[in-house]
């Protein structure tokens, strides 16, 4: 599709201008800025469909989805002008001083409809971050008033990601983000991922999937009784893990963990950030892994990332506690069911309703990209591969057959994302495993498309592989 170049606020520069002065100003998240600026940063200026284009005019294809959010893809006009519609009808109002907007109640219900049964209410952010925070607040606050104050533990998992504020980089279980500024704060404990690949040498040695899975939620139980269930408040965990490298369980975990939140009547938070909305191939990835959340964390791919917007869907367990015993719930932000993100999001859940999009992935992108990745098997660098719906991974290791990992040394997965972005491929790698999460409107043949660029860029690190002597 012919794509003018659209009027933008910023003026017209060359890409070692732009370039220039994003490393004079702009710090970036997660970015180390001197390696950035030695290399020079890539500047996307446009997106149609499940491709961007760069400043030098290469087009892309984005099998990250932006991050995890454009599931309806770029340029999807109904969003645009539902955006368009509400900024010029009221473009802000607050919800704080017992008023409301139209837009927010309706997309409150709206969500609420497209909830699994017993979720009748929402607590509106600005991004998932925010919605774990106000998850944490809701949990010790549901705990107090029940007369509980002891249950004050929140339990996650390793390697999990729940965003990035003060919280939530503490309910999240990435070492290297805890390192820095002595997180976690307290009152967060951590137990081991369901990840059979990570533990292959170890606890999940000659164990099958099943028994895998069944040791992994036993992990958490162990955790509870360390603790003491009295003082254990709630366990958060994403139904498949995005970030950690895209962990699909066993499909015995999550009935065991299940039982085992049940056993000691702890909240489950079921972190919908990526899984919510479709990617999972169900609304919400609680549905796919089969558990029964008190809250769910929502954000991305509500508004498919066009706008910020993120929340917590509140059970009624909680929400009935929070309402008739609570008071006010001291809590809340400046856009908190803002009008324009509130628009966006009913455009976004319309166009993903009229395009069938759910049940797209469930029943053909989903099993047809499974499909076309397990071709990539035969690979000498490929060691695994996993996926559910549109989201998958593909694990690198230096001798397929053992398992046996490279050394972390020679950065494979980065080596493997810079042939992907030099082959017109966005791929992300989790150390050494390449993970993808692409658009959920892309079709049957944009999917071959994809694997094939995930081939290429697999060879072409095979041969920078073998140059090198890392294989
Ligand atoms: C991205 C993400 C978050 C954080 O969302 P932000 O909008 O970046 O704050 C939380 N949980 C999960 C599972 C995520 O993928």
């Amino acid at each position: 599709m012919r794509h003018p170049e659209p009027d933008l606020p910023a003026p017209r520069r060359t890409t070692r201008e732009w370039q220039a002065a994003d490393a004079a100003h702009f710090l970036h998240p997660f970015t180390d800025h001197q390696a950035l600026a030695s290399r020079g940063v890539r500047v996307i200026t446009r997106g149609e469909g499940i491709y961007v284009w760069d400043s030098e005019g290469h087009r892309i294809l984005d099998a990250m989805s932006g991050l995890w959010c454009v599931n309806v893809g770029y340029g999807q006009p109904a969003l645009v002008e539902a955006a368009a519609r509400q900024m010029t009808q009221l473009p802000y109002y607050n919800a704080f001083f017992q008023t409301t907007t139209p837009v927010a109640v309706a997309l409150a219900e709206k969500l609420a409809a497209l909830a699994p049964e017993g979720f009748q209410h929402v607590f509106f952010t600005n991004s998932g971050s925010e919605a774990n925070d106000t998850n944490l607040r809701l949990v010790r606050r549901y705990w107090d008033l029940l007369g509980q104050p002891e249950r004050r533990v929140v339990i996650s998992r390793e390697n999990a990601y729940h965003g990035s504020t003060l919280a939530a980089a503490s309910l999240g279980g990435m070492p290297d983000m805890h390192a820095q500024g002595g997180l976690p704060i307290p009152g967060i404990v951590h137990v081991g991922q369901p990840h059979q690949w990570a533990h292959r040498d170890g606890a999940a040695r000659g164990l099958d999937a099943d028994a895998f899975g069944r040791l992994a939620a036993q992990w958490l139980e162990d955790k509870i009784l360390a603790l003491g269930p009295k003082t254990v408040a709630a366990f958060i965990a994403e139904p498949v893990q995005g970030a950690g490298g895209v962990i699909v369980p066993p499909a015995s975990y999550w009935p065991e963990v299940q039982r085992i939140c049940d056993r000691y009547d702890i909240l489950l938070i079921s972190d919908e950030v990526i899984c919510g909305f479709g990617r999972t191939g169900r609304w919400w990835g609680c549905e796919t892994v089969g558990s029964r959340p008190d809250l769910m964390t929502f954000a991305k791919g509500v508004t498919s990332g066009y706008v910020p917007l993120g929340g917590v869907m509140v059970g009624e367990r909680v929400a009935r506690v929070l309402i008739e015993r609570g008071g006010e719930f001291e809590h809340g932000f400046t856009y908190s069911g803002h009008p324009v993100a509130c628009a966006v999001a009913l455009a976004n859940l319309a166009l993903i309703e009229e395009l069938d999009l759910v049940r797209r992935v469930r029943e053909d992108t989903g099993p047809w990209l499974a499909e076309r990745l397990a071709t990539l098997r035969d690979h000498p660098l490929v060691g695994d591969v996993q996926s559910c719906g549109l989201m998958a991974a593909v694990q690198l290791a230096r001798e397929p057959r053992t398992g046996a990992a490279f050394d972390p040394a020679h950065a494979v997965g980065m080596a493997c994302r810079r042939h992907c972005f030099d082959g017109g491929l966005v791929m992300r790698a989790v150390g050494d495993r390449m993970i993808v999460a692409p658009p959920l409107v892309i079709t049957r043949a944009e999917i071959d498309e994809m694997v094939g660029l995930v081939r290429q860029a697999l060879d072409r690190t095979l041969e920078e592989a073998r140059a090198a002597g890392w294989v």
